[in-house]
């Protein structure tokens, strides 16, 4: 199928994306058709094993330390309350679960190798399994491949040129270093990003561009609508219009054709016509449960309802890429190598974000 391309320009991306509503979605739906099937939506669910206390400075998100937010961090859960969770999930519907941690980078030491266990753990109940865990080493990347995981994820959030408005503790560079260290293993990949920060659509079509430079594709492709929380640089950002996510899925459908377009955060914004609009475009996935990490996300039961009015199946757990084997820890043939990465860290820009939080306050006022 010719269409899987790694050369696209960000401004042909531009253009794709600028055309009319209808052309465009008539164009992305056809895609889709294509590759995929489009009566079925894979749905995960998110589970937050390590809440709170990052030492990262994303802009838009509540789970970083230095931000004053609503967000009650916790230590990371047990195997078993994990694996509790997991259960619920599959009883629901889901096919995947995807562990996330506010972590920086994964270190090597005890709470990674619990993390590994919960990955062989969920690997043997037969979902597909997914961890967000930061930046990772090519050797943690193995380890994570060895217990059975089945994707990881790392965003990169947005496009190249606007990342350092949103990110300054870590290099763009840094994201696609992971993204890299990952693909070094069978584990395949997850990277998207976030529309609403306040990039132009040039960055959004930069975004797509550099996904589209990976070779292969991300199998899985997050797109997020911003959701501005207190407390967060980005807390006065206006939410996403629906035609801008219909427009973003559609591109990514149409750049990215064999992969799972996956609508993320920000669904409880739109509307379920709206939704519906994303699916005809080419969203074929969506993240599950009351909360993704910290942002609110539509009840279970309300996904299936829409599901069920548009007529729409659930997809089964490894229909793309077969199931992992799980290597249990005593039989592992890689070693924990204490491994302390120097990832770049440009310079911090904190003194930049407090001042955004302190005009926001002052404009509340
Ligand atoms: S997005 Fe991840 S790395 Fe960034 S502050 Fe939040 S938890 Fe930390």
């Amino acid at each position: 199928m010719t269409e899987i391309r790694h050369d696209w320009t960000k401004e042909e991306i531009l253009e794709v994306y600028n055309k009319p509503l209808m052309e465009l979605l008539y164009e992305a739906s056809t895609m889709h058709r294509k590759y995929h099937d489009p009566n079925t939506v894979q749905v995960s669910t998110l589970i937050s094993i390590k809440t709170g206390g990052c030492s990262e400075d994303c802009g838009y998100c509540p789970q970083a330390a230095r931000y004053h937010t609503n967000v009650e961090g916790n230590d990371l859960m047990t195997v078993n309350q994990v694996k509790a969770q997991a259960l619920r999930a599959k009883e629901g519907g889901s096919s995947r679960v995807c562990m996330g941690a506010a972590w920086r980078n994964v270190k090597d030491g005890p709470e990674f190798d619990q993390v590994l266990e919960m990955v062989r753990t969920i690997n043997k109940l037969d979902m597909e399994v997914c961890c967000t865990l930061g930046m990772v080493t090519e050797n943690q990347a193995k380890r994570l491949a060895e217990a059975g995981l089945y994707a990881y994820n790392h965003n990169i959030d947005t496009s190249e040129d606007y990342y350092d408005d949103v990110i300054s503790t870590r290099a763009f560079k840094d994201r696609v270093d992971t993204i890299e260290n990952v693909r070094k293993t069978n584990v395949t990949v997850c990277s998207g990003g976030i529309i609403g920060m306040g990039e132009s659509l040039e960055d959004r079509a930069g975004m797509l561009e550099t996904l589209t430079r990976f070779s292969p594709h991300p199998e899985s492709v997050p797109i997020n609508a911003l959701v501005a929380v207190e407390g967060t640089p980005l807390e006065e950002q206006p939410p996403v219009n629906i035609f801008e996510m219909v427009r973003m899925v559609a591109t990514a459908r149409i750049v990215l054709p064999d992969s799972q377009v996956r609508l993320s955060a920000g669904r409880t914004q739109m509307s379920r016509e709206g939704q519906a609009m994303c699916f005809f475009a080419g969203a074929n996935s969506i993240f599950a449960g009351d909360k993704l990490l910290t942002t609110p996300n539509p009840d279970i039961n309300e996904d299936m309802k829409m599901f069920e009015d548009l007529g729409l199946n659930t997809q089964k757990p490894f229909f793309k890429h077969e199931q992992r084997e799980s290597v249990e820890a005593e039989n592992s043939q890689y070693q924990s190598l204490g491994e302390k990465p120097k990832w770049t860290r440009p310079d911090h820009k904190i003194e930049r974000n407090e001042q955004k939080k302190q005009e926001a306050k002052e404009i509340r006022a």
